[in-house]
């Protein structure tokens, strides 16, 4: 059962559960942040994935690619996004920018004019909504922030996104497809509590 995490016990547990999946950096459109990069850009992480509403939650499922992947097949497109690890400053909580390839051909220009990001304020601007959404950065001097402080609040990569065998993915769409034809209460999916 390769990439899979099995029941979270305790409420302190599915709180910290809770709060990382709710540590995406949100904006909308014309919001504006100030934000600094916690990890050397060596260090991100990046990954094709599918972000789909399975059963009624939403799941990131890492893409197996076209040839394999059943999301895929069904017609679904899988995107590629950079996890970035930042520092919402306004609110000194630890968020994790899902970037898209401008974004990180943009920050790799910031980079090569100026160095380590993990020196440097950015100041992000959102423009846009949907598939028209686009950010825009501005250079800030860095203010002084101890990186350390915050490393172990940085979510694993593995956290972020869930890394599934074929035949996982395949027997998640399938539940979803009898679940839909017949509803089976008996079924442990289905435990209406
Ligand atoms: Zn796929």
């Amino acid at each position: 059962m390769k990439g899979k995490k099995g029941m979270i016990k305790g409420f302190r547990q599915i709180k910290e559960a809770m709060d990382k999946t709710a540590s995406l950096l949100k904006m909308k459109a014309g919001e504006n942040k100030l934000i600094r990069i916690l990890i050397p850009t060596s260090e991100v992480t990046a990954a094709w994935e599918h972000v789909e509403q399975i059963g009624g939650f939403w799941k990131t499922i890492e893409c197996l690619g076209k040839k394999d992947c059943p999301i895929c097949k069904a017609g679904r497109n899988a995107s590629f996004k950079t996890y970035l690890p930042v520092l919402d400053i306004a609110e000194d909580k630890v968020k994790i920018f899902k970037a898209s390839k401008d974004v990180v051909k943009a920050l790799i220009a910031f980079e090569e004019e100026y160095g380590d990001l993990t020196k440097i304020d950015l100041k992000v601007i959102r423009l846009g909504e949907g598939l028209k959404t686009t950010y825009q950065f501005f250079k800030k001097d860095g203010s002084k922030i101890d990186l350390d402080e915050y490393q172990d609040q940085i979510p694993a990569p593995e956290t972020l996104i869930e890394q599934l065998t074929k035949e996982e993915i395949e027997n998640l769409l399938d539940g979803v497809t009898e679940d839909t034809k017949e509803p089976d209460y008996g079924n442990e999916y289905d435990d209406p509590f």
